[in-house]
């Protein structure tokens, strides 16, 4: 391939990057979107410089100096892009590595170090190699967040890009030793570029999945699991030792109509934190609708799931919530099953539900167990004879 092909191929790969992540931003905006663009807009930018200074059009001390400088800041934006989308908080720290750029160009700019051919390429790919690395190493520690199989890709992408530019670099010290020519690193280059702006668009949308299924799945007021998401998790088969627990605040109406829904919203997010908590991250638990919540247990007896639901109740009883008008202090009353006779989720549930109602009829703020109603007593021989 002759050079004027890998030049255009490589700018190229810039503006192909700078469209994706354009479109990006404008589409989700993620953070770091915007400077990896005009990140990739700067390379754009550096790459024909140096294509218009090889076909002779530009003075060479310009387009040297002008194609290192840019091309410089430009990966120092996409490292802070990436650093950016990979999922830190904006901080003046990252500024530093645009300043680390400036530095160096200033420094190459004074020593003329840019007239040397060699020492440009050495200089610039090397740069470029410790930005890579550190943008692959920000995806990399992200990924042990939320281990989305993007950044894996991305992260690939990024260490290829800087494997070959480190190539370039000991191809342009030791030409003889180098273990590739600079020409085909250079097109490798290219080839990885494109492959970061992909895996950075399959990253986003990983992203917006991952959020998708979050909102689907989770209560918006409360932030805990949704009645789908709970009915959805619950094992198909139930065995000895499962069972429901039921919660329902007690009289909640009255505290929406004395103080307000926004109270009543502010109890029933106090109420799910506390039986969140109390189920510990070990339990099923979810928002089933309006005040009603539902824990699901393994490995229970009467007496520790009664216990269960007891510790939430009470822990429920300590809430209190100040508001203008007074304190509210609110109160659930619950109902337990456990699995027995072979029967189904749904029907547990029901158990619970019918064990929640006594609860309710026996005077509320009280945990109630599910008691299978009690047998027919058979008909007596003489009733039998009579009839
Ligand atoms: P009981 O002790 O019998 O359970 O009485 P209750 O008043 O708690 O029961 P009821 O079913 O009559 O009332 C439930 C209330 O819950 C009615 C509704 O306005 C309120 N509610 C349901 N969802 C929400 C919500 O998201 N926010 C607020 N603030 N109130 C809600
Ligand atoms: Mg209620
Ligand atoms: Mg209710």
């Amino acid at each position: 391939m002759d050079l004027a092909t890998v030049l255009l191929l490589h700018k190229s790969s810039f503006i192909v990057g700078a469209l994706c992540f354009f479109y990006m931003r404008w589409r989700s905006r993620e953070p770091g979107l915007d400077l990896l663009a005009v990140g990739d807009c700067l390379l754009a930018f550096a790459s024909t410089l140096a294509g218009l200074g090889e076909q002779g059009s530009l003075p060479r001390e310009i387009w040297t100096f002008g194609s290192f400088s840019v091309g410089v800041t430009g990966y120092a934006l996409m490292a802070v892009g990436i650093i950016r989308l990979s999922g830190r908080r904006r901080k003046f720290s990252d500024w530093l590595l645009v300043t680390a750029a400036l530095a160096l160009s200033v420094l190459v700019g004074v020593t003329h170090w840019y007239l040397d051919n060699q020492m440009r390429a050495a200089i610039f790919n090397a740069n470029s190699s410790v930005f890579l690395a550190l943008s692959s190493a920000a995806i990399l520690v992200g990924f042990l967040r939320d281990r989305l199989p993007g950044r894996i890709g991305l992260a690939a992408s990024l260490m290829a890009a800087m494997t070959f530019s480190a190539l370039v670099v000991l191809g342009v010290v030791f030409p003889e030793y180098g273990p590739i020519a600079p020409r085909n690193a250079f097109f490798m280059l290219i080839i990885c570029h494109f492959s970061v702006a992909l895996f950075v668009v399959v990253l986003v949308q990983e992203r917006a999945e991952a959020k998708l299924s979050r909102l689907a799945n989770t209560d918006a007021l409360t932030g805990i699991p949704n009645r789908q998401n709970f009915l959805a998790s619950l094992p198909h088969q139930l065995k000895h030792g499962d069972g429901f627990i039921m919660i329902d605040i007690d009289h909640f109406k009255s505290v929406n109509d004395r103080h307000g829904h926004e109270v009543g919203d502010a109890v029933l997010v106090g109420v799910a934190q506390t039986i969140a908590a109390a189920a510990g991250g070990k339990l099923l638990l979810g928002r089933l609708g309006g005040e009603e919540f539902a824990l699901f247990l393994r490995d229970q007896t009467e007496e520790t799931l009664f216990a269960a639901a007891d510790d939430v109740r009470r822990k429920i009883k300590a809430l209190a919530f100040v508001v203008d008008a007074g304190t509210v202090r609110p109160t659930a009353s619950a109902g337990v099953a456990l699995w027995s006779d072979e029967c189904d989720a749904t029907r547990l549930r029901d158990r619970a539900d019918q064990a929640l109602y006594r609860a309710k009829r026996g005077g509320r703020d009280r945990v109630e167990m599910y008691a299978a109603p009690a047998a027919a007593p058979l008909p007596s021989v003489a009733a039998v004879v009579a009839f």
